[in-house]
């Protein structure tokens, strides 16, 4: 890719603009540790312009007196236009955060791709009920739009999540601040251009790259932001909720997990091995879902056990744009320490490690590590407890029902849970007893754009995805009185 396409600046109004302080970062290539661009670094003052920008968006006729089918036609335009764009933006991606071309290509540009024209779909149907009450009054409502919506997104899936959130709050007619995690700022920004490209007019969606404790918290005070909706860890959520507060802002959270994936002695072993395999290490295992507990009934757990550690050795760790590679670089140089970190504990908390555990490099740089299987982890160990958010999976033993139900429930987290049987009844009784926001029988990682995702318990509140949660989070309703006499 050529250094002229990676755009740099903040995306304003449809134009792209320094920072008001004129500082830039580093975004960097972390399978070559080499820096792939300076961007501008957005901070309080243009966090404000970004969002008089989509208020006056809101006010104008332009975009907040928009037909629905327009809005509907620019979202599908904007589908096309990324689906036109997808190699660019796969490679983009893939420089950005290690992940494999594979992958970015593959599986993230499809199913942006999927949302928004998911999402384009909605927009034109958005509709309030009239309903029946006493005396002689008319009653209906309208659904409105929110106003602005600021999308705060993490480096995992940079542009996926993003379009979880950008795609509906634009079909629900609101304008959109969108802030990128700083480790990977490039194909939102990327995303604002081809919104303009498509059609939709100035502030309907704005880019505002920058750190997290500068321009993420000041779009969180922001008088003007009428709704939050964040992706990213627990801690950071549990802030953003405390600032949220001050101007009672409408808010989603969709934050950590360390979910579950339950292998039963009676399942399809291969197609669970598989499954238990891409489960934690897809995407590097940097995926709020990662089934990064895997509870093994007793009777089958040697046999797992030692498949899974056969298959992490043989997970190609490498150059993420070549075809063969598995498991491409971790994000970030700190988010390599963590992981390390969390690997060493593991060995001296007394977890076994069956497979992995080294940091790798390719022609000494990059910031790699093999895919890592720890057995005999006992569910209090610090990485049976914490998301560690990398290649690193914590295997569990189990005794029946009762116990896995124990076991995958003792965490703070709920996002997400697998569970492998061929027992149809214990697979339903399991999918209740579970307090995930997502269960998924014999596969895992599977989304939809029209299935809703998000959390129970610390794992956050409000859903992704689905046409019902884009209504509840991206729309209000207005309750509308007429006297008939
Ligand atoms: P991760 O652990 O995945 O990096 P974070 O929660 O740190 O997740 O980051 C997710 C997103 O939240 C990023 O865009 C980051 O810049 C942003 N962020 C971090 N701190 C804050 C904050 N105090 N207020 C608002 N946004 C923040």
């Amino acid at each position: 890719m050529s250094e002229d396409a990676i755009r740099t600046q903040l995306w304003i109004g449809n134009e792209w603009q320094d920072a008001t302080s004129g500082r830039t970062f580093a975004t960097r290539n972390p399978a070559t540790e080499e820096v792939l661009a300076q961007v501008a670094e957005g901070g309080e003052e243009d966090v404000d312009r970004a969002v008089r920008s989509a208020r006056d968006a809101m006010e104008g006729k332009a975009w907040g007196r928009m037909d629905a089918h327009r809005r509907s036609a620019l979202l599908w335009k904007l589908a096309d236009l990324i689906e036109a764009n997808a190699d660019e933006l796969g490679r983009l991606e893939t420089l950005d955060n290690g992940k494999t071309y594979f992958e970015a290509r593959k599986v993230d540009l499809p199913s942006v791709v999927q949302c928004f024209r998911y999402f384009a779909g909605l927009a034109d149907k958005i509709q309030g009920a009239t309903i029946p009450v006493s005396g002689p009054f008319l009653n209906y409502t309208l659904r409105e739009p929110v106003g602005v919506v600021g999308c705060i997104v993490p480096w995992n899936f940079p542009l996926n999540i993003a379009s979880w959130k950008v795609a509906p709050a634009l079909a629900c007619g609101n304008a959109v601040i969108l802030k990128p995690a700083e480790q990977t700022p490039l194909t939102a920004l990327r995303l604002g251009e081809l919104a303009a490209e498509a059609g939709f007019p100035p502030g309907a969606l704005n880019v505002v790259p920058g750190f997290g404790e500068t321009a993420g918290a000041a779009l969180v005070r922001h008088p003007g932001v009428d709704a939050i909706a964040f992706t990213g860890s627990t801690e950071v959520g549990k802030t953003v909720m405390r600032e949220a507060a001050d101007t009672t802002k409408k808010l989603s959270l969709e934050l950590g997990g360390k979910s579950p994936n339950i292998i039963f002695a009676d399942a399809d072993l291969d197609a669970a091995i598989r499954g238990a395999t891409t489960g934690i290490f897809y995407g590097k295992g940097e995926v709020c879902a990662a089934g990064s507990r895997i509870l093994v009934e007793r009777a089958v757990y040697d046999e797992v056990v030692d498949a899974l550690a056969g298959r992490a050795a043989k997970t190609t760790v490498g150059d993420p744009m070549e075809s063969g590679t598995r498991l491409g670089a971790i994000v970030s140089q700190e988010q390599l320490d963590r992981v390390l970190d969390y690997i060493r504990i593991g060995k001296e908390e007394g977890a076994r490690l069956a497979s992995g555990g080294e940091r790798k490099t390719v022609d000494g740089k990059g910031y790699f590590v093999d895919a890592t299987v720890f057995a005999d982890v006992d569910p209090e160990m610090t990485i049976a407890r914490e998301e560690i958010f990398g290649p690193v999976a914590a295997v569990i033993p189990f005794d029946d029902f009762d116990d896995a139900v124990a076991k995958a429930n003792r965490t703070i987290y709920g996002l997400a849970s697998g569970i492998w049987t061929r027992d149809i009844g214990k697979a339903h009784r399991m999918a209740a007893a579970i307090q995930a926001g997502t269960v998924w029988v014999n596969t895992y990682n599977r989304y939809d754009a029209a299935s809703p995702f998000g959390g129970y318990k610390q794992s956050g509140f409000g859903r992704d995805l689905g046409f019902q949660s884009a209504l509840d989070k991206y729309t209000q309703t207005k309750s509308v009185w007429v006297a008939l006499d």
